[in-house]
């Protein structure tokens, strides 16, 4: 099969014949016939994911397509099925698996990281019968690998780790890909959201998607060294452009002012100290703060606030398999709209320019092996 393959950390992306993947016992290959491009990908590709032990390697795992096979033990798929995968594929059978709680499995494997991934024409997925989902007839590929990571992290993150309830205010902190998810999805829930950005274009797109309210942060926050600057809906967002703030007043007072008092949830969806902190003191008192964007290392918070306000600090890490279909109705119905975050679709020879260059261009690319 041809896939994107790299042999050592952040060297040349080439497209290669490489041999196909067999099956697992339990396991299944599927073709690939959508798979998104993400920041997670850039990260494995630079070195920054432990998760990744073995070289060569081929990145890729938000993906849709069609069973081409399955293991001897696989009861529930066969040939031919329409499928996605959450990016976190569970062992099925730990504690948190046996809780539902899938997300957070103990032995947990993630295509594009623990194994070679979906930037190819076939990957392998252990675990068929706890990790595959079947797609609705009518939706199409792309829009089911739009689901990826971003789209399902934000659901996950907006309904049941932040038990968004209707009128609640809410706010998002960075409106790239997972923000805007989180966005349409607390949108579409009935809270009121309001979403902080540094870039106007961006900021734009969130109203469109239901925000009532946009704060303009005055400027990208810092992120750790050797990271990429934040990533915006319309690309990357170089360090210290001034900031478009009219009143100079930070972005948590701006929220708290708006809200009168704070944000019931309040969203860090970039993964920066200062978007987190400051996400933190954008909440009123009891409030709960979501963690989806990815912060390496320790990071120092407002601790003497979380304890007199009586705050939740919430992590949000993808979401199992068996919690896709309420989603996938929403999609179905139209109350969501994840096709509208596609930018564009480019073929496997383009996807190597395009992850050495990813949040170049807005919104989410996908890839179309079999194009
Ligand atoms: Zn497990
Ligand atoms: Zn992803």
């Amino acid at each position: 099969m041809r896939a994107v393959i790299f042999e050592e950390f952040g060297a040349d992306l080439e497209v290669r014949e490489v041999p196909s993947p067999e099956p697992s016992p339990g396991g299944a290959v599927i073709r690939v016939e959508a798979t998104g491009l993400c920041r997670s990908d850039w990260h494995g590709w630079q070195g920054h994911d432990a998760d990744i032990r073995t070289l060569p390697h081929v990145p890729g795992h938000e993906l849709a397509g069609v069973v081409e096979s399955v293991g001897t033990g696989v009861g529930s798929w066969r040939a031919g099925d329409r499928v996605t995968v959450p990016f976190v594929c569970a062992c099925g059978s730990c504690a948190a698996c046996v809780s539902g709680n899938q997300q957070v499995c103990e032995r947990q494997t993630q295509p594009g990281f623990t194994h070679w991934g979906s930037f190819a024409e076939y990957v392998a997925i252990d675990n068929a019968d706890t990790n595959l989902v079947a797609l609705p007839e009518e939706m199409t590929f792309t829009t089911a690998a739009s689901l990826g990571c971003r789209f399902a992290t934000a659901f996950r993150a907006v309904t049941a780790v932040g038990r968004i309830q209707p009128d609640e205010w809410v706010a998002v902190h960075g409106c790239g890909g997972v923000g805007l998810s989180a966005v349409m999805i607390a949108a579409a829930a009935g809270a009121r959201v309001i979403a902080v950005d540094v870039s106007p274009q961006a900021l734009e797109l969130a109203r469109r998607f239901g925000a009532v309210a946009c704060v303009t942060a005055a400027a990208p926050p810092e992120t750790a060294p050797g990271f990429p600057a934040p990533e915006t809906a319309f690309g990357s967002v170089p360090p210290g452009t001034p900031g478009t703030d009219g009143d100079g007043a930070d972005v948590a007072t701006r929220i708290r002012d708006l809200t009168s008092g704070g944000a019931h949830v309040s969203i860090d969806a970039l993964g920066a100290p200062g978007t987190c902190v400051s996400s933190i003191e954008s909440l009123r008192r009891r409030g709960r703060h979501v963690q989806i964007g990815l912060l390496p290392g320790l990071t120092a918070l407002p601790m003497n606030r979380v304890i007199g306000y009586e705050l939740e600090l919430l992590g949000s890490h993808g979401m199992a398999a068996h919690a896709y279909p309420a989603m996938l109705k929403a999609v179905l119905d139209g109350e969501l709209r994840p096709d509208l975050l596609l930018t564009r679709s480019i073929g496997l020879d383009e996807a190597g320019p395009a992850l050495a260059a990813i949040g170049s261009v807005p919104g989410v690319t996908m890839i179309l092996p079999t194009r």
